[in-house]
């Protein structure tokens, strides 16, 4: 079939732009009349340095990313960055000056809101535990605030959350995937950005993979870590952007030293990724250079994060406006029911019982495709946006 006459609605790995493959397939073959495609050019050459340094400042003008947090192009995908904010973070803990005369396993503070930090959570529990023959775990994770009541279908309210007086670290996902579930960019929302209570030397983590370069990052500067998978809205799958904020690369070797940390693998240290300038090993050249390609594509010709932002925008108003109309007349159900916190990008509906068959063959006649929901959710429909 002709790639025109499919609407790809597939959450991740997600549709990338036309253009964008088109330019792809070439270096793929050929990069730059170099004679040779783009993954067969070493990763130290001039020419792979040109593309990964072309990426970041890309991605520092798109989400205008303040001179005083360095990007990292690394692997292992948002599941890593679980593990990898944990353990980094815990070293710059150890290694403060202000906890290392009387250093106690601190809490960390997760906030709940579906699926992703739900798993996010249960890996800060694995990684917490003593190491054995002690009793002493290397953190206390612990639930700030959760919409698990809701069945992860509304968001909690700003006096909702009970956070530590002072966690290591609080961790939130921006957009929920699965649960189409989203903290509102408007600042006059009961949901949005909760995080003013918390002290300002506490670092904020935000997965944003699914919602990555989707429109402006609110309070940037407000955060320590933002990392997202590629392959939502940025590129194939296969890398993965972390984004930290300077003062956190630390030595983890010296805090492990220091002892009641976990040690760190050195490919998950931030400090290494970023002195290596993100080739301390071989780096997944592909992904970064076809993320490369949407990067300058957003900037030159979507009209850059604003752009993309209204286009976004107006596509999550046109769908919702649609599902709400269908919902009053018994067809669908959306499932996020607070509307300020639907998700821009993961637009989740249940078809009324016994007809999600037929809406799926009447999608599919229509050229739309990958509608069925998550494996998790059975039914449940997911609609990637962008
Ligand atoms: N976080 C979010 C919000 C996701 O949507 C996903 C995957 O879909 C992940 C984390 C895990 O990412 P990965 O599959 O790249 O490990």
């Amino acid at each position: 079939q002709d790639r025109a006459s499919i609407h790809n609605f597939a959450a991740g790995p997600s549709p990338l732009p036309t253009p964008v493959l088109q330019r792809a397939s070439e270096g793929l073959l050929n990069y730059n009349g170099t004679g040779m495609g783009v993954c067969e050019l070493s990763h130290r050459g001039k020419e792979f340095k040109g593309i990964i340094e072309g990426a970041e400042a890309d991605l520092r003008t798109l989400l205008a990313v303040p001179d005083n947090y360095t990007i990292l192009f690394t692997q292992g995908g948002g599941t890593t960055q679980f593990s990898s904010v944990l353990l980094n973070l815990l070293s710059y803990r150890r290694l403060h000056p202000k906890y290392t005369s009387d250093y106690k396993p601190p809490t960390i503070d997760y906030v709940v809101t579906g699926s992703w930090s739900s798993k996010a959570f249960v890996e800060a529990q694995r990684l917490s535990l003593p190491p054995y023959p002690s009793t002493e775990p290397f953190a206390i994770p612990r639930i700030a605030a959760t919409g698990k009541s809701s069945k992860f279908t509304t968001l909690p309210k700003k006096g909702e959350y009970d956070f530590s007086e002072d966690p290591a670290f609080v961790y939130y996902c921006e957009n929920e995937t699965i649960n189409g579930i989203q903290f509102p960019t408007d600042t006059s929302s009961e949901y949005a950005f909760p995080f003013d209570s918390v002290p300002d030397h506490v670092p904020i983590v935000a997965d944003y993979s699914s919602s990555f370069i989707s429109r402006p990052i609110t309070n940037f500067s407000r955060h320590a870590i933002i990392y997202a998978g590629a392959q939502k809205n940025l590129g194939p799958s296969g890398t993965t952007v972390v984004i930290v904020r300077n003062d956190l690369l630390v030595d983890t070797t010296q805090a492990s030293k220091l002892g009641s940390v976990p040690s760190v693998p050195i490919a998950l240290e931030y400090k290494t990724l970023a002195d290596n300038a993100s080739l301390y090993n071989t780096p997944p050249v592909f992904a970064i250079y076809v993320s490369a390609l949407v990067l300058s594509y957003l900037l030159a010709d979507k009209g850059g994060i604003k752009g993309v932002e209204e286009t976004n925008r107006k596509k999550a108003q046109t769908l919702y406006a649609t599902l709400d109309e269908a919902e009053e007349k018994g067809l669908v159900r959306c499932v996020v029911r607070e509307k300020e916190a639907r998700s821009w990008m993961n637009v989740t509906f249940e078809i009324t019982e016994g007809r999600e068959k037929a809406f799926l063959e009447g999608a599919e006649q229509r050229g739309m495709r990958q509608l069925k929901g998550h494996r998790s959710v059975g039914g449940e429909s997911i609609t990637c946006v962008v």
